[in-house]
């Protein structure tokens, strides 16, 4: 059996008229730049999240450098994020002329660990860290109630980097109402690279913010810091999201809310697979795990609303599964096999520290399949595949 890691043609393929058409009215149109598409989307997602901004982009990489932008960071600043990501998250702070400053991740949720930023935030008495930005890995968010307490006490602004987590909930105070991602700080950036839970046919991205003059900021510098046309008070960039992609996003975003349930639903489907292989009780494999303290410390963990972008696993003999399974057509990733503090490109810049929990992860982790599309007899599959490794 062939399992691939993403199938987009199964997406594709009920709704491949739809898009087509929905294309076609744009290039129709003739509005190839912001248009009625961009801010309809815009609206749509503005309401999905519950925030009253929502501002497009050109991808999830741009959403993450206007806002740095729009709070003026830059030389002799530094932002405060996590190792392990995607390197936009990092190379954004770079690009503005900042530098990062890392804090280790929670071994088991892998995002951010709050106190390991209190102890960096508490050491910075010359105050150059200007920002908070934590990042919502796998589509799980960090664990934002320590995280906003911390921003609260040090007066320092939010940015979620929540490219992996549209639509992923967290409960702010154990209790209180529950709150989308992005949200929650003073902005959140989504990314629509197509292999995110909602993908475009390209790039593209959104900022979302309740701040009024945060994404008023945003929505200039997203074009060239124009206001109004041909007067620049200050410097923007392109950052605009194309009408084609804000077509075909919104079209998607209707499905959503299904495809994450579907995603939930392998994801629980892996954990009974595994759970009966003996695998978990062995230490061989660890299935994906929400341990916030005011959250809740199940396994199966319904007060973190995760939306599941990636499904990852936890082994020894990481490289050796890796091999095996893709042998066996399997399609497996390491997301990511270096932290961003490892990079070679931080050398000189900066002191690099030891982070332990985030370069164990870079050696032990491992994305199986979890697209919606997924059958079960292909997750059977693929949990025989890593019960057959083992075996060995
Ligand atoms: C995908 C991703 C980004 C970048 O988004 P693009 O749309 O590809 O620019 C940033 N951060 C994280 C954590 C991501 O997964």
């Amino acid at each position: 059996m062939k399992v691939p890691l993403l199938d987009i043609s199964a997406q594709l393929a009920p709704l491949r008229e739809e898009i087509v058409s929905a294309v076609s009215n744009v290039i129709d149109s003739t509005r190839y730049i912001q248009g009625p598409e961009v801010t309809g989307l815009e609206e749509e997602v503005a309401r999905y999240c519950n925030v009253a901004h929502a501002i497009g982009v050109s991808s999830g990489t741009d959403a993450l450098l206007v806002s740095l932008m729009a709070l003026d960071i830059g030389p002799g600043d530094r932002v405060l994020t996590t190792p392990y990501s995607f390197f936009a998250t990092m190379g954004v702070i770079l690009r503005v002329g900042a530098r990062p400053v890392f804090a280790d991740i929670d071994p088991l949720s892998y995002n951010i660990d709050p106190a390991s930023m209190e102890a960096l935030l508490a050491a910075d008495t010359e105050h150059t860290i200007k920002a908070i930005l934590p990042v919502h890995l796998y589509g799980q968010c960090a664990d934002m109630t320590p995280i906003m307490k911390l921003a609260d006490t040090y007066g320092l602004p939010v940015i979620e980097d929540a490219a992996q987590a549209i639509g992923a909930e967290y409960p702010l105070d154990s209790g209180a109402d529950w709150q989308r991602s992005g949200s929650i700080g003073l902005a959140g950036c989504f990314s629509f690279f197509p292999s995110k839970n909602l993908g475009g046919i390209g790039d593209g991205g959104m900022v979302v913010s309740n701040d009024r003059s945060f994404a008023e900021k945003v929505c200039m510098l997203r074009n060239h810091g124009a206001n109004p046309k041909y007067y620049h008070a200050a410097i923007g960039g392109n950052f605009r999201l194309d009408p084609i992609q804000a077509t075909v996003l919104r079209l998607k975003l209707r499905y959503l809310e299904d495809w994450h349930g579907q995603r939930r639903e392998n994801a629980q489907f892996y954990n009974t697979l595994f759970a009966k292989t003996g695998l978990l009780q062995d230490n061989c494999v660890r299935v994906p795990a929400a341990v916030y303290k005011d959250v809740c410390t199940a396994t199966d963990c319904s007060n973190n609303y995760h939306i599941y972008n990636q499904y990852v696993i936890s082994v020894p003999d990481r490289d050796e599964l890796l091999k095996y399974l893709q042998k066996n057509d399997i399609g497996c990733e390491i997301y990511y096999p270096l932290a961003l503090h490892k990079q070679e490109c931080l050398r000189g810049l900066m002191d690099i520290p030891f982070l332990p929990n985030a370069e164990e992860a870079a050696r032990s982790t491992l994305a199986l399949p979890i697209y919606p599309e997924l059958t079960e007899a292909m997750q059977e599959y693929v949990v025989q595949q890593i019960a057959a490794f083992f075996a060995k």
